[in-house]
Formats: C-alpha cells, structure tokens, sequence
C-alpha cells in the first residue's frame, strides 16, 4: 500500500509537471500516436545525433497516465544511444505485459517502475504504452533518413 501510494505520487508529479513538453520546432521526424479508447493523443519530435538521442520534445492531451507516461520516457532515453534505449523500451513493455505480476527493474526503468500497477489493468496498458510507442516509430522513422 505504502509503495503504491509513493508510485501515484510519481505519476502524479510527472502529469502535472511534464518532462520535455512543448515541441521543438527541428527535428529528424516526427510522429502523431492516437489511443482512440481513452482519447490520449501525443505528437512527439525526435532528433538522433551519431545513434544517440540528443533531443526530444513531445506535446499530448489525454489522461495522468498516458501523460506521466511519455514524461517519464522522455526523461529515460534524452542523452542515451538506441540501443540503450532499446532496453529501456524492451524492459518497460514486458512490464506491460505482465500482468501485475512483475515489479519493474528499477535500475533500467527508474521512475518507469511506478506505472508497473497498470500491468493489472488492460484497459490502461495502451494508455501507459503510447508515449513508448511514439518514441519507436519515431527512431525508425529518423534511422531510415
Ligand atoms: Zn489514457
């Protein structure tokens, strides 16, 4: 109980004050991710430089989750090459998808692990995975320039 109180204060603290929110008028590509079962919307532009992420910026409506969400990816993979962040990514969709039986490496995911009790709840896990998603598409759309 304690933990899951600590971890709403994390979501919370990252939907009301969003990491690398507002969009950045460079970019090598940029995507638009739509959750159309809980109208979460995120549009996020990403730069590479040399296989590292050296900037990304973002900017979304929708609920805590799905904002704490790309906050919380944002501040993971700035700075980090793709393949690191790869792992990240891996890590945190296998948390997704276990179901509320696992509790996240903490090492990899850092704040990530708070949103491991959205794993029980299906319904929320595109929520939590949108941001994640943006940030895929938009490395392989910038890798292919
Ligand atoms: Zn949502």
């Amino acid at each position: 109980m304690e933990l899951d109180a600590l971890y709403q204060e994390v979501i919370l603290d990252h939907y009301k004050h969003p990491q690398h929110k507002g969009l950045l008028s460079t970019y090598d590509a940029q995507v638009h991710h739509v959750n159309p079962s809980c109208g979460d919307e995120i549009t996020l532009n990403l730069t590479l430089d040399n296989g590292s992420i050296s900037a990304l910026s973002w900017d979304g409506v929708g609920c805590s989750i799905s904002q704490a969400s790309v906050s919380i990816m944002s501040d993971l993979v700035i700075g980090k090459n793709v393949a690191d962040a790869r792992v990240i990514l891996d890590s945190f969709v296998e948390l997704m998808q276990s179901k509320g039986l696992k509790t996240g490496n903490a090492e990899i995911l850092e704040d990530a692990v708070s949103l491991a009790g959205v794993s029980k709840f299906p319904a929320r896990i595109k929520c939590a995975l949108l941001g994640w998603m943006a940030y895929k598409d938009a490395v392989l759309s910038a890798s292919n320039k």
